[in-house]
């Protein structure tokens, strides 16, 4: 007998772990290739799905167990996707089994695997969707005597060539005694196939055709073109101010790409919103769209993950987790509205996706294409240091306007909409055209205040206070969805008088149906979207100009594109300065300029009116006069100033818990210990905190955070993984640990 060395692998396992196992193959399950595939292995007493690396390189440092079973026939992941996995695991300090079970769509995991015996098909948990086909099968004769439905379906079928059963159905009716009949004469041929469910159902785009660019879109096009002939990596930021046409780049950019035989992927803030870009893309590329975003079924995401892994598909579009789609030889990946805070993800695997497009871009050698009017200042930044190239589309397309912008003080002013922007309303109305007012802030009231001892209404788990919702008859908590019915009582002291003070959407909806009461108007915010779909039937109504006002939060300033919008309102422009963030400038910049950018976007030209108590901040100055210049060199020398990005890399720590005391004494220990390993090991980083988060209880737990701050990354990320080394385990206090934080209320 000869005695083979054991085939040994490496295998993640998605537990809060920060380290791989090794198991044996049982023979049997050799000579196959079992990287990027899950197996079924053994893990203490329990059995789990792991995901297989690859041969181990290393001498097992444990007891070798064999894995169970080998789940996949055909690989999850290619070699190249694994590295960037394991890139991102490192960089986010997160276990790779966790990463690789983030990137999978919900629908592919087991879902019941309890005592080893397994139900579902190998593939995935999740059933795979069939279908009936029919096709003509020998020439057909008209010897045969048929009926004449059977013989109508018969001529259907020839002509389609294959045609499934659904389809027979719904034009013939019944018609299983026909095509049974025809299947017997041998005529027809009935045969089972896999379908994929299709997220855009039965409704079809109309095609268009690239257009004619401008000498800025051409520019920006031919150096794009260049980079992807030469099949390296380039990344780009392409800053083009609102209504620039950046779309028409990106398609015209794919369209190459395509015809290199490679594939493209475009990350978008949130498809929900940006229905019109996904209808773009189909109207010019027609089939081979994959889309990926949470608002599919889990069985949808499981056949658009199959199609897009089997090269069936040649641009994937979507949300953030759309950089771990299996695509590939990807020649472009763009990233839209390169500056939005939804590319982040805030909780588990807190990844970025935008800096990850560059991460993955290098890795397959590809062009990677940032797209923004109002780009990051890091953005700008890289690109004024020549690490991002620049494309820039100063102009509208066809020298179409900027809007005008006028502020409109409210200082005094009583009402909701101020004597500026009311009879500016009146005017577009009457001219036919329509209007978007913007207010971030949703709900009736900003919350009630008693009367009496002028307590707010506050919510019980978290610190913040409860927002007014008149049709719910409720007041809110936009946190943990705690909700009292309202107005009801103080309780601090009892007394039954509640003021209202302050105003959301729903009272600003209300404000402008009784100043124009014949105007159509629709509100837009997380109030009126909750449904599937809900989105895009509110834009849709814009489009074709069955509404004429459209009223919303930040969700109606996400690059939609209405003609048909001649005036932006904006109530309490200064609404987004007052957060404890020092990105707070930057984006009440960005909200601003895109607000302003949704007017005057058709052949009539834009006027947009700012309201605000006080308009003196920067940010208001500088997008009401769009000049994102202006504003870039003065964010970035208050950002050096205090010594934040571009010229610091941060990293945030997060405690928290159900008692307050213990977090406490928890993140001050963390701290201690922080600043001992800084010492030992020489690091030059600053330590912040620990402190309570802005929002320092939230649904019920108290939170505390140490803010890390250092020039170079790798010193920051030396720090935390000594201290991951180091620390307890066990605790009842949650840890998180979030690179380049994003949010960090
Ligand atoms: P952005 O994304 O930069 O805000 P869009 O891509 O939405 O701008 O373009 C604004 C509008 O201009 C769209 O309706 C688009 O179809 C149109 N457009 C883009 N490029 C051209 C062009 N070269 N000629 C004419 N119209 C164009
Ligand atoms: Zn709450």
């Amino acid at each position: 007998m000869s005695a083979r060395p054991p085939h040994i692998i490496e295998v993640a396992i998605p537990l809060h772990l920060d380290r791989t196992f090794h198991y044996r193959v049982p023979p049997g399950l050799e000579g196959q290739i079992l990287a990027g595939r899950r197996a079924f292995v053994p893990f203490g007493r329990r059995r789990l799905t792991g995901y297989i690396l690859g041969d181990a390189t290393e001498p097992p440092s444990h007891e070798l167990k064999d894995i169970l079973e080998v789940l996949d026939p055909d690989p999850l992941w290619t070699d190249n996707e694994l590295e960037f996995f394991r890139w991102v695991a490192a960089y986010y300090l997160h276990p790779l089994g966790e990463v690789l079970k983030t990137a999978l769509p919900a629908g592919i995991n087991i879902q019941d695997r309890k005592g080893g015996s397994r139900s579902g098909d190998v593939s995935g948990g999740r059933a795979v969707k069939t279908e009936v086909v029919y096709r003509a099968a020998t020439p057909a004769e008209s010897a045969h005597h048929l009926g004449n439905k059977a013989a109508a379906i018969l001529e259907v079928i020839g002509e389609a060539g294959d045609i499934p059963a659904a389809e027979l159905r719904r034009r013939f009716g019944t018609c299983s005694p026909q095509l049974k009949r025809l299947a017997e004469l041998g005529l027809v041929t009935g045969e089972t196939r896999e379908v994929y469910r299709n997220p855009f159902g039965d409704d079809t785009v109309e095609r268009d055709t690239p257009r004619l660019l401008s000498p800025h879109q051409q520019t920006a096009l031919d150096t794009l073109c260049t980079a992807l002939d030469r099949h390296a990596f380039a990344p780009f930021l392409l800053h083009g101010v609102t209504g620039s046409g950046k779309t028409e780049v990106y398609l015209q950019a794919i369209a190459r790409v395509l015809e290199q035989g490679k594939n493209a992927l475009v990350l978008v803030p949130e498809i929900a919103l940006t229905p019109q870009l996904v209808q773009r893309f189909r109207a010019r590329f027609g089939h081979g769209i994959a889309i990926l975003h949470s608002g599919l079924s889990d069985g949808e995401r499981y056949d658009e993950w199959r199609r897009i892994r089997r090269g069936q598909a040649r641009i994937v579009i979507g949300a953030r987790s759309a950089i771990f789609a299996p695509l590939a030889g990807i020649g472009i990946i763009i990233v839209d509205e390169e500056h939005e805070s939804s590319f982040k993800q805030a909780d588990g695997l807190r990844y970025n996706a935008r800096d990850l497009a560059l991460v993955r871009g290098r890795m397959e050698h590809a062009v990677v294409l940032l797209g923004s009017a109002t780009p990051l200042i890091t953005s700008l930044y890289a690109a004024e240091h020549g690490k991002l190239g620049l494309l820039t589309l100063p102009e509208r397309v066809e020298q179409r306007p900027m809007p005008t912008v006028e502020l409109a003080p409210m200082k005094g002013v009583a009402t909701a909409i101020s004597p500026l922007l009311a009879p500016a309303l009146e005017a577009t109305l009457a001219a036919g055209e329509q209007a978007i007012i913007f207010l971030n802030r949703r709900g009736f009231a900003t919350y009630l205040v008693c009367a009496e001892c002028g307590a707010p209404l506050a919510c019980p788990n978290c610190s913040v206070s409860l927002t007014y919702h008149r049709q719910r008859g409720q007041s809110v908590c936009h946190y943990c969805d705690y909700a009292i019915p309202a107005p009801g009582i103080c309780p601090a002291c009892g007394c039954q008088e509640l003021k209202e003070l302050g105003a959301g959407t729903e009272r600003l909806e209300h404000d402008l149906r009784e100043l124009l009461p014949q105007a159509r108007i629709l509100r837009m915010d997380s109030d009126t979207t909750g449904g599937k779909g809900s989105h895009g039937r509110l834009l849709a109504r814009m489009s074709d100009g069955s509404a004429d006002i459209l009223v919303g939060t930040q969700m109606i300033a996400k690059g939609h594109d209405f003609p048909g919008v001649t005036l932006v309102g904006v109530v309490n422009a200064e609404a987004s300065l007052a957060m404890p963030d020092f990105r707070a400038a930057e984006r009440t910049f960005q909200l601003l300029s895109q607000v302003i950018g949704r007017a005057g976007r058709g052949d009539t030209p834009g006027r947009v009116v700012v309201q605000a108590q006080s308009s003196d901040h920067y940010a208001i100055q500088h997008a009401v006069r769009h000049d994102g210049d202006a504003f870039y060199r003065q964010e970035l020398e208050f950002r050096r100033e205090v010594g934040y990005p571009p010229f610091t890399f941060l990293a945030c720590l997060g405690f928290s818990g159900t008692a307050e005391k213990p977090v406490e004494e928890h993140a001050e220990a963390v701290t201690r210990m922080l600043s001992q390993l800084k010492r030992e090991k020489g690091l030059r980083v600053e330590i912040l905190g620990p402190a309570p988060a802005p929002l320092y209880r939230l649904r019920g737990r108290f939170r505390r955070q140490i803010l890390l701050k250092a020039t170079t990354r790798n010193d920051l990320r030396r720090l935390i993984a000594a201290w991951r080394q180091n620390r307890t385990a066990t605790s009842p206090i949650r840890e998180s640990v979030d690179i380049d934080p994003v949010d960090m209320m």
